[in-house]
This record gives C-alpha cells, structure tokens and sequence, in this order.
C-alpha cells in the first residue's frame, strides 16, 4: 500500500469515527432533554414541593412532575419552567408558557 492510499484509508476512518460521536452526541441530547428540570420559573420550587400539585397528582393518578407536564398551561417543555398558581398571580397572570 503506498502512502497515498494509507493517507485516504486513515482520513475515511476519521470520517467514520466522527460520523458515529455526532450521532452519539445526538443521542445524548435527545435524553438530556427528556430530563428537563421541572420548576417554578419564581420560586424554584419542584412539583413535588407545591401542595397544589401533589394534591393534583393524586386525585390524576399521576406524580406531580407528571401533572405539570400534562395539565399546567404555563409549562415550557423547552425550558422545564411553570409558574405555580401563587406566582402566576404574583407575576401578573402573564399569558403564555414561563
Ligand atoms: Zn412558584
């Protein structure tokens, strides 16, 4: 084999191993991103902290991380923010996702 062909060989087998971290580092953030951090935008607090969605939860069959994703109109699937209904009311009632 010259130098030549072992130039290419070893340059299509760099593409290759790039190729598979890109698809790799995809993959990673498909599942970083199922795993958002679900809080209120103002207080920080997680579902599981806030009696109103506990409470939500149960009666849903659901866990309060659960609910918010499901049922509360403020939460940002981008973001893992919501407000809770005390500082909705706090900040304004603002229309739309925190
Ligand atoms: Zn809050």
């Amino acid at each position: 084999m010259s130098k030549i062909d072992e130039y290419f060989k070893f340059k299509k087998q760099v593409k290759l191993i790039k190729a598979s971290i890109d698809s790799l580092q995809e993959e990673i953030k498909e599942i970083m991103g199922e795993k958002v951090d679900v809080r209120c935008k103002c207080c920080k607090h997680k579902p599981d902290e806030i009696d109103e969605y506990i409470w939500a939860a149960e009666e849903e069959n659901m866990t309060p991380e659960e609910y918010v994703k499901k049922e509360e109109g403020t939460y940002n699937s981008r973001t893992g923010q919501f407000y809770c209904t005390e500082c909705y009311i706090k900040a304004g009632s603002p229309l739309g996702t925190a």
